[in-house]
């Protein structure tokens, strides 16, 4: 399961009800903040996620709306805050802009408040944990280097108590080997092979985040049949000629993607405040029933299949 907890979902500029694109992707003890627009760590205490954990960050470009953010939250880390270890992942042009912001303006000759770096990716998987993957794809908007984040669940054998009961398998060290494809001998000798023990195999779940984008053909077979499909969706069909100019999507250009390519579920940010939320949805939905417009704090679990909005806890404010 991948939870996704939306942070800022508003284009270019802040609204009243929204901030700047930034969202948190969490898988077990994971968590990846994509992203990192003005205003995020107010976001994240607002959302009761806090700081904790929060040490891998990846930029899909580097435009303002997306990176300005990482300043503020330097900032509090260097009188507050402590994390051992942050590291941003982007492409080179968003780096170098993120560097000058870091280096230039914040720290300017300061030492970074823990240990920090700037990976450069490039497209391919830039993380393989033992059940999970992301994988970075290029993806086309203004400027070089702009890159999507595909999240995968790796396909396991689910473990079934009942046959370990039967074989009266003890619990403990042995199970996790089995667990982990490894034959094991029990203290009486027996010797107990995974496929005893392990169901037959189960696909994961799989969740694409597209930031900000001006094309879709590319994308129709790096997304295809995604449970959940994460996009922008700047423009309205109405103002398509300025979606072409700027490079970004109208919301039935995201909507056909994922009707395209047989996603399970569509979920809309980067919403420009000039349109009223409900139309946005009204026009994606014409094209693709299955989508949801995120609203700053909304959460979605990803399962496979599944896309599920839950309420986030969120902190409650201050009475005084
Ligand atoms: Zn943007
Ligand atoms: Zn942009």
């Amino acid at each position: 399961m991948f939870e996704i907890v939306f942070l800022g979902t508003s284009a270019s500029a802040p609204s009243v009800h929204r901030g700047l694109s930034s969202q948190v992707v969490i898988h077990d003890e994971f968590r990846f903040l994509i992203d990192c627009g003005e205003g995020t760590q107010r976001q994240i205490l607002q959302s009761g996620l806090g700081f904790k954990r929060l040490n891998r960050v990846l930029i899909t470009h580097g435009h303002l709306d997306h990176i300005l953010g990482l300043a503020g939250l330097l900032s509090t880390f260097m009188r507050w805050e402590t994390i051992d270890k942050l590291e941003i992942y982007g492409g080179q042009w968003a780096l170098d802009r993120i560097y000058d912001l870091i280096y230039g303006i914040v720290l300017r000759g300061a030492k970074p408040p823990m240990d920090l770096q700037l990976v450069q990716i490039k497209a391919g998987a830039i993380f393989d944990e033992d059940d999970f993957t992301v994988t970075a794809f290029p993806v086309w908007h203004r400027g070089p280097d702009c890159f999507g984040y595909l999240f995968e669940e790796k396909t396991r054998r689910p473990f079934l108590p009942k046959k370990a009961e039967e074989l009266a398998i003890p619990p403990g060290p042995w199970r996790r080997d089995l667990v982990n494809g490894k034959s094991i001998t029990l203290p009486d000798g027996r010797v107990i092979h995974p496929n005893q023990v392990l169901g037959s195999e189960r696909p994961g779940c799989r969740m694409a985040h597209v930031g900000d984008v001006g094309r879709t053909d590319e994308l129709i077979q790096v997304v295809q049949d995604v449970d959940a499909l994460i996009i922008e969706a700047t423009y309205m069909e109405e103002e398509i000629d300025m979606a072409d100019q700027f490079a970004h999507l109208t919301a039935r250009q995201a909507a056909q993607l994922a009707a395209d390519s047989q996603v399970k579920h569509l979920v809309l940010t980067h919403i420009s405040r000039r349109y009223r939320e409900r139309d946005v949805l009204a026009e994606a939905q014409a094209v693709f029933p299955n989508t949801f417009v995120a609203r700053d704090f909304d959460a979605f679990q990803i399962r496979r299949g599944e896309c599920v909005k839950t309420e986030y806890v969120k902190q409650t404010p201050n009475s005084k």
